[in-house]
Order: structure tokens, then sequence, then C-alpha cells
């Protein structure tokens, strides 16, 4: 059987806008039967780097924490800190960005939990069958919630493309030391010593003592690099860098099937669902400190209980989609795939058919519209 996935055009039909078409979504999709009295429920977005307009608008996150809590759940709004350094890198940063965004206790009507808290702390899991990373940290408080809801926001990606629910779990629950062996060759940093301000800084947080300060400057040595990615965000002065162009983009998509992989096997079958807001989709993800202007003109949501099938049908959609007037898509011929546009080869087909053979879900599904 194919599986489902409903879609709410973004339009508004016979007065009823995407907020109305969400929560019959969520009903359509039993979520008052997949959680259980009491039961946590972590819901999972992408709160938008510091600088971005185009990330998840609050008010899809608190419709979601309403139904939660109608159907019996205790919801709370996640996401986990950064690899790179920027306005996320660590719980303060983060908590400040997602206010400044509009993301508050107040605003969504449940906590704000940084999923890998104050230590980047999670939980080794074994991948069964990896395709190519055998053991994946998963953030503590995915690890230890009972459901999961994924709200993921649809734009493309240098590396993994569409990013959208399989990105937003595979390296959005995730430790930095899962995002940076995904990202990278070696899952180590690169150390310029040039930028170095000589703060010290890493002295104190690296584990496996990497860094030694001699003769007035900082060492670094890669062999005792345990490749945990604490230093990388925590470095002022931009010395600790992550490799991103180390890794082929076939090889981040693979490391982050497996991360996937991962943070499913932590819930029971049938506590997870997947949302996809088609809306604002643009060149880069909402890592970026800035937005451009989209390159597709709003979809809609898709749902479902599979993520592959919801990435899928989205991406369907997005290639049956004319070019956002202005952008670099607006001259694009239909028989041009608009992520291969973009990124030159990202392999965007080749990604979903890893997906379905490594078991994620399936690539044919029934679009059932709302
Ligand atoms: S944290 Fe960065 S800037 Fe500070 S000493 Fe270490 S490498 Fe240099
Ligand atoms: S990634 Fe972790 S172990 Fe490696 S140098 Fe940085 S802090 Fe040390």
């Amino acid at each position: 059987m194919k599986s489902q996935v409903y879609f709410a055009p973004a339009e508004v039909v016979k007065g009823k806008g995407l907020l109305d078409k969400l929560k019959i979504i969520l009903d359509k999709l039993g979520l008052s039967s997949i959680i259980n009295e009491g039961e946590s429920v972590a819901v999972k977005l992408h709160m938008g780097e510091a600088g971005q307009t185009r990330y998840i608008r609050p008010v899809f996150a608190r419709q979601v924490v309403e139904k939660v809590k109608e159907a019996g759940g205790r919801p709370f709004v996640t996401d986990t800190t950064t690899l790179y350094r920027h306005k996320r890198g660590n719980l303060f940063d983060y908590l400040e960005t997602a206010a400044y965004h509009g993301f508050t206790a107040e605003t969504m009507g449940c906590p704000i939990i940084i999923a890998d808290g104050l230590k980047n702390t999670g939980v080794e899991i074994e991948v069964v069958s990896p395709l190519r990373l055998p053991r994946i940290k998963v953030a503590q408080y995915i690890y230890e919630a009972d459901c999961l809801v994924s709200l993921s926001h649809i734009t493309f990606h240098p590396f993994v493309a569409p990013a959208a629910s399989i990105k937003n779990i595979g390296m959005g629950c995730t430790t930095k030391e899962a995002k940076m062996a995904m990202h990278t060759s070696e899952a180590k940093p690169t150390f310029k010593a040039k930028k170095c301000t000589g703060c010290r800084i890493c002295l104190r947080i690296c584990p496996g003592e990497a860094f030694s300060w001699e003769d007035d400057r900082i060492h670094f040595d890669p062999a005792k690099c345990v490749g945990c990615g604490d230093c990388i965000a925590e470095c002022k002065g931009g010395a600790i860098t992550v490799p991103w162009q180390s890794q082929a983009a076939y090889q981040v998509q693979r490391g982050t099937i497996d991360a996937y992989q991962a943070v499913v096997s932590t819930f029971a079958p049938g506590k997870i669902l997947f949302i996809n807001l088609a809306l604002d989709i643009t060149e880069l993800c909402d890592c970026i400190h800035h937005s451009d202007i989209p390159v597709i003109p709003d979809i809609g949501l898709l749902a479902g209980t599979d993520a592959l099938a919801v990435d899928k049908a989205g991406y369907d959609l997005i290639v049956n989609s004319p070019g956002y007037p202005g952008s670099k898509l607006a001259d694009r011929s239909p028989e041009e795939d608009p992520a291969e546009k973009l990124t030159e080869g990202i392999g965007v087909n080749r990604f979903f058919d890893m997906a379905e053979e490594a078991g994620v879900g399936q690539t044919e599904y029934e679009l059932i519209k709302v």
C-alpha cells in the first residue's frame, strides 16, 4: 500500500487558511490516538538562524502545540544547537535568537527546550545496517521524549535537497559530534592559527586535550581530537572551523539517512508525525544568516507518517511548479530539475532512492488534498 500524504494548498479555500487546514490534517492523521495522556511530545523545528526572515512562523508551531495539548500530551518546542559558530551555537544564544524570532514559552504555550542542553549531551545509538555512520549521538531530550512531531520548512540545500523532514530529524535531532560526522570526512575541525586571538577557551572545553598553549600561542593536535564539535561554536575568533568541503553531497546524504534512522529508532512505532511547510522555499536553508527571495512560489502544507513520502511529495510539487519571478529558478525549463540547477548535481533522486533502500519509507505515495 502506498503511503498517504495529506496536502493542504496554500490558497484560502471556502474561508479556510493554512492554520485551519493544519488542524484538519492533524485530526486526519489521528494525533489524539498517537499520543497517550501525559506523554511528552517534542515539537521539533528550526527556529531560524539570526538574520533569517523566512523561517517557520511561530503560529504554526503554536497550532501544533495546542492540538498536542488537546490530545492529552505534554508538548515542548525543541531544536538542537548548531555545529557552526553564529547565534544558535549554544543553549543561551539559541534561546535568545528563538525569543527574537517570536518563539518563547509564552508565545508557544509550552516550554522551549534545547534538546542537547548546556553541554551538547546525547545518547549514542547503534544504526542498524548503516550506509556510512554506524553510531550516532541523539540529542538527550529527543531521546527522552515519548512522541515527536516534526515541523519542517522545505528549502533547497547544498548537500541534502530537499531539506525537509529527513534532514530535520537526521541533522536536527542529533549532537554536534553527529553533525560533524555527517558533514566532514575526518570528523575533525580545521584550525587556522592566523585567526586565533589567544583567548584559550578551547583549552578549557576540549575533552580530547587537542589544544595546547606553548610559546605564547595555541597548538592543535588533530590526532587527539575526539570529534565532539564543541570547540567550533565556542571559538570566538573563528579560528576553529568545519571543513565543509571535505565531504561530497553523496556522503552527507548517506550520513543524514543514518542519523535519521538512529533518531527514529528511539521512538516506539507510530509515535512520529511529519509536517512539511512548502512556503518561502529558498535556495538555502534556515541556517544561513540572511533570507533571499524564494525560488518557488508558496505551495502549502504536506503531512503524513512516512518522512520519505512526505518529502518526495513536497519535492514533486516543487518540480511541477514554475520558478519564483526574479529568482534563480525564474527561467527554469520544465525538463530541468530545480535542485540540480541550483546545486550543480546534488543527486536529489539518488537521495530519495538511498532513503528508500535504507528503509526510511516509500517514494510512492497517495496525495490526499485537504
Ligand atoms: S578558542 Fe579559538 S581563538 Fe580562542 S584560543 Fe582557542 S583557537 Fe584561539
Ligand atoms: S572537536 Fe571536540 S575533541 Fe575535537 S578539538 Fe574540538 S573540542 Fe576538542
